[in-house]
């Protein structure tokens, strides 16, 4: 069965745009024009995703992404979240509020349904990966569970995903590009998104304790993960 995707967006030339695109490309879409109404909606049963924009009149995007995460029913939603300005990214990544993935607008209606394709098949695995480990670190796709030396260490998705690439690569340099198109479904990459790999290597690091000197930066490159 198709899959099918919440759009909560209030101004309606976008709206009918995304619905337009997604339709095109075999999801079924439903639609919200403001907060209140995509959580009303979220009540009578869930969407497969939602694309939800930051902007929107009385109840904004950060609030419903706040509440959907905080209602155990809706906690797993895949949420990508449109933002109006470039610098609102660091915002909703500073956040942590649990977005899947974000786009900011302007963006491509095809770039938006290549985003919302990867969402749904990290979200939906068909195989189950193996477990990994390097040096002090460990990471269980299975489990979802990461250590260092033993201790349970707290990951978001992303941060997970992004871990997931580079051990996987041990010893082996991944481009920034590489990591968007593994991580977060990008076709291609600019400075904005460039920068949203070095948000979340920084992230990661920090929470890796003595482990973080593990993920070595190439500059102009990109990142390894040291196997010694
Ligand atoms: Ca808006």
């Amino acid at each position: 069965m198709a899959a099918e995707v919440l759009v909560v967006e209030d101004e309606p030339d976008i709206r009918n745009l995304i619905v337009h695109h997604l339709t095109r490309d075999g999801f079924r879409c439903d639609t919200a024009g403001n907060g209140t109404e995509a959580l009303t909606r979220l009540r009578k049963g869930l969407p497969d995703l939602v694309v939800l924009d930051l902007m929107l009149p009385g109840i904004d995007g950060l609030e419903v992404c706040r509440r959907v995460r905080a209602d155990p029913t809706t906690a797993a939603l895949p949420i990508i979240m449109l933002t109006a300005k470039a610098d609102e990214v660091d915002r909703v990544v500073g956040l942590e509020l649990g977005a899947d993935d974000y786009l900011a607008k302007p963006f491509s209606p095809k770039e938006l349904v290549a985003r919302v394709r990867a969402v749904l098949r990290r979200a939906r695995p068909t195989e189950t990966a193996r477990p990994l480990a390097v040096g002090p670190v460990s990471l269980d796709p299975a489990r979802h569970a990461v250590s260092v030396s033993g201790r349970a260490v707290e990951l978001t998705p992303k941060e997970f995903d992004l871990l997931h690439a580079l051990l996987a690569a041990a010893g082996r340099v991944l481009t920034r590009e590489h990591l968007l198109n593994r991580v977060w479904g990008y076709a291609h990459a600019d400075m904005i998104e460039s920068r949203t790999v070095d948000v979340h290597i920084r992230r990661l690091r920090s929470k890796l304790g003595d482990a973080e000197r593990r993920i070595a930066t190439i500059k102009g490159v990109g990142y390894r993960f040291e196997k010694e």
